[in-house]
């Protein structure tokens, strides 16, 4: 525990204020100290998937369609995103698992996933970033954030880290099929929409587009998944198998 080190280290600054900016000073002090605690994630020395059972969900759940968005140029970046070598999707063995239950449950339905983006490398979250602060660069603003300034991005829209890092959150939606023939259904917005529009309850959203979100919703909490209410395609799996733990392995 930290707390004894700061009430030791810390009292004599605080005992000689007054009441209520000794109250702040002290607050502030403790409310540092668990926000260290509770969110402290170490990144990974690994640099194989297997020393650290990161499973290939492509080879596990051959059915799903994998458009890995960060691998190519569809994207709100514009081109390949650093860390991405391949259009290809890992996850943890338990969220893979997870995810092939998912994908096994709605089979029987003629319903098969779609998936955008599984596992992040650190690297990729930090060229986001940087693409974040490079406010000259504005290409896809029509596609991507139409109805925001992109200087607003990094006020809840791209953050410094991801639990994508983590290896159990999975971006993804869903197809229908008739047959052989899929088709991606409509959720209302596209993958990576910076807009009201993507939470998932959003109450503009409704109909069949209403019910398409839902569907997915239900199937993935059923193995376990939680869904990030913003972001009606952003699943991670509970509980998370290291949740302490980033990842910087490339994609390949
Ligand atoms: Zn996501």
């Amino acid at each position: 525990m930290t707390m004894p080190i700061w009430i030791s280290s810390g009292w004599a600054g605080v005992i000689d204020m007054t009441g209520w900016r000794a109250w702040c000073v002290g607050a502030w002090m403790l409310l540092g100290v668990i926000v260290a605690q509770a969110g402290e994630v170490k990144v990974s020395d690994a640099t194989r998937f297997d020393q650290v059972d990161l499973v290939d969900v492509g080879a596990l759940i051959p059915e799903a369609t994998l458009e890995i968005r960060y691998a190519g140029d569809d994207n709100f970046v514009g081109r390949p995103v650093e860390g991405y070598l391949a259009p290809k999707c890992y996850l943890l063995r338990p969220a893979a698992e997870a995810l092939r239950q998912v994908a096994a449950d709605l089979a029987g339905d003629g319903y098969r996933l779609r998936l955008f983006d599984c596992y992040r490398p650190v690297r990729a979250v930090r060229d986001f970033v940087r693409w974040a602060h490079d406010l000259a660069d504005q290409k896809t603003k029509p596609r991507f954030y139409p109805n925001l300034d992109k200087s607003t991005l990094l006020d809840g829209y791209i953050a410094e880290t991801s639990g994508h890092s983590r290896g159990a959150t999975v971006d993804l939606g869903l197809e229908r099929c008739d047959g052989a023939r899929c088709e991606l259904l409509d959720m209302g917005t596209g993958f990576d929409r910076f807009d009201t529009l993507a939470n998932t309850d959003d109450p503009r959203i409704d109909g069949e587009r209403k019910a398409n979100r839902q569907r997915l919703r239900a199937a993935m909490q059923r193995r376990g998944f939680r869904n990030y209410p913003l972001e009606w395609w952003h699943y991670t799996f509970q509980p998370e198998p290291t949740p302490a733990t980033a990842y910087d392995i490339p994609v390949q």
